[in-house]
């Protein structure tokens, strides 16, 4: 087993943040995704010096580093929203997520760029997600904010590299900005990855318009819709519009080593079998078809 891949799931937090780790050691991962918080609240219940010491306990027991944990903020947070209070919602509940994982010892926190909801052009949509990111960095340490690439459903933000590169560059504290790509949402948003030659093509744009030194984490989902749909509706790999081709590729790229690479498959019955097939892939030195 490769120990250079990190491999895991979103998994859940049910019965105790500390559970998390309990689930994904059971699912065979050396890495995981997690919310430190019910995603579909604004309110958090408080992190206990109990919750927290149960965590870490858990962490060192099973061996995650904090490198190897990807936590996932809130879905009502919109960085970008076009209205002064609700903006300012927004941003005090990504304060707070940035407080949970420091208090956690978490060192990531992967979150979606927002969207303009019809009311803001799209350049004023990107400098709303950057002053927000600017605002949320000056006043927490250590944890570093790391935004997803988007499908582009809607009037989310975040669906073209060029746009992820535009918000970094208007971060201030480029020590602490990274990006989290999701191969459903890429895939989605017209790039496409149905075969080698295409995730060289699309992997170039990203080290072009990006940069692999950005790169913080990755979402390895399969789906459902066509390449370019703006639709976002995952899959598990190989058995969606993605195919395995892409996957087989991503784990035998080196550029992909040492960042949690997450699982948010439609089918967590299978996920372990997932893990274990990647983690093959990402020791073998030829490409196989995942066999159940
Ligand atoms: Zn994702
Ligand atoms: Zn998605």
């Amino acid at each position: 087993m490769s120990a250079k891949k990190w491999i895991g799931a979103h998994v859940s937090i049910n019965g105790g943040i500390d559970k998390a780790v309990i689930r994904a050691h059971a699912l065979h991962a050396n890495a995981f995704a997690l919310f430190t918080k019910n995603q579909l609240q604004w309110k958090a219940s408080t992190l206990t010096i109990n919750l927290i010491k149960n965590f870490r306990v858990a962490c060192n027991k099973y061996n995650y580093t904090t490198a190897q944990i990807l936590p996932h903020n809130s879905y009502l947070i919109n960085l970008s929203h076009p209205i002064k209070d609700k903006l300012k919602q927004s941003r005090i509940a990504f304060i707070e997520e940035l407080h949970r994982c420091e208090k956690l010892g978490l060192s990531l926190l992967n979150f979606h760029p927002g969207s303009h909801l019809q009311q803001i052009d799209e350049d004023n949509s990107i400098t709303r997600i950057a002053d927000s990111i600017n605002i949320a960095l000056e006043k927490t340490t250590g944890v570093t904010a790391v935004v997803e690439n988007t499908a582009g459903q809607g009037s989310n933000m975040g669906f073209r590299f060029e746009q992820l590169a535009e918000i970094i560059r208007q971060v201030d504290d480029k020590s602490r900005i990274g990006v989290c790509i999701d191969t459903c949402h890429a895939f989605a948003a017209g790039y496409d990855l149905r075969t080698e030659q295409s995730c060289i093509a699309t992997f170039k744009q990203f080290a072009d318009t990006i940069g692999f030194k950005y790169l913080r984490g990755l979402h390895l989902n399969d789906t459902k819709t066509s390449c370019g749909s703006r639709i976002d509706r995952h899959q598990s790999l190989g058995q969606g519009k993605i195919g395995y081709t892409a996957f087989n590729w991503i784990m035998a790229d080196n550029r992909f080593n040492n960042i949690p690479i997450i699982l948010e498959t439609i089918n967590p019955t299978i996920w372990s079998q997932e893990i274990i097939w990647l983690k093959r892939m990402a020791t073998a030195s030829t490409t196989t078809n995942m066999v159940f």
